[in-house]
């Protein structure tokens, strides 16, 4: 067992929090008790999962989408009162890390990907540092890349061919990172991977040469909490489960 606020001042260190610019609060978004004993983790604050969470005997969810972005009018009505709501009533605390979890070097979500994937990063690229590059363990092409990451992400990726060269160097990022392509292009690499594709990056990977691939936001940002979970379980003697709710994004 821990106590809430001790979670929270160690993540807050560990992950940096303060170096990051976001769209939204790091941290505690909604307090609930003040002792944990059992976390929940998952990719995002959705009702499905504050649902799933609570039923399991949450203390803490901790997440990587939260309930607060820039841009939201703020007002508690519809599906964020149904989510606020079940969090209260539960007395259940919401935890949250953007940025700061996709960019840690060994819990993020970048550095958790390549070890899913194999790929050994030797580099950053990108606003804030957070897109990572490195090697492919051999040379191969965009079908033998496209089905490696279909088998270890258990998702079809979207390919977007460049000019049909041997791939040796990767950039990737996880998420809605797609806006990234062109930085990853400036570093130099054979392909881009991250979560979702615009029409734009098609157009892109056609006229650079560097080949572009979409293997889902949520395929790919379910490994940084699940880590960051483990770490804490260890940490604090607190017990955590991952809860995986399927997204077609
Ligand atoms: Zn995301």
């Amino acid at each position: 067992m821990t106590s809430r606020h001790s979670l929270e001042r160690h993540l807050h260190m560990e992950l940096n929090v303060d170096r990051f610019k976001d769209y939204g609060p790091n941290g505690l978004q909604v307090e609930g008790r003040a002792e944990v004993r059992h976390l929940v983790c998952g990719v995002t604050a959705s009702l499905a999962l504050i649902e799933a969470a609570i039923e399991a005997g949450a203390d803490a969810i901790l997440v990587h989408h939260g309930l607060f972005w820039r841009g939201q009018d703020g007002r508690i009505t519809g599906w964020m009162k149904q989510r606020l709501a079940r969090l209260l009533a539960a007395d259940v605390s919401l935890l949250a890390y953007h940025l700061p979890l996709d960019a840690h070097a060994e819990h993020g979500n970048n550095a958790q990907l390549g070890r899913v994937l194999g790929w050994q990063a030797d580099g950053r690229f990108g606003e804030q540092d957070l897109g990572f590059v490195g090697q492919l363990p051999q040379p191969q092409s965009l079908q033998q890349l496209g089905s490696e990451i279909e088998q270890g992400l258990g998702r079809t990726p979207i390919l977007a061919p460049g000019d049909g060269r041997e791939l040796r160097r990767v950039a990737w990022c996880t998420g809605g990172a797609q806006g990234y392509f062109e930085a990853a292009i400036a570093a130099g690499v054979d392909v881009f991977v991250t979560g979702e594709i615009s029409e734009p990056q098609a157009h892109l990977a056609a006229e650079t040469g560097v080949a572009f691939i979409a293997a889902g936001h949520h395929a790919t940002e379910r490994y940084g909490v699940q880590a960051l979970g483990r770490h804490l379980a260890d940490r604090f003697g607190v017990s955590q489960q991952f809860i995986d709710l399927p997204n077609p994004a």
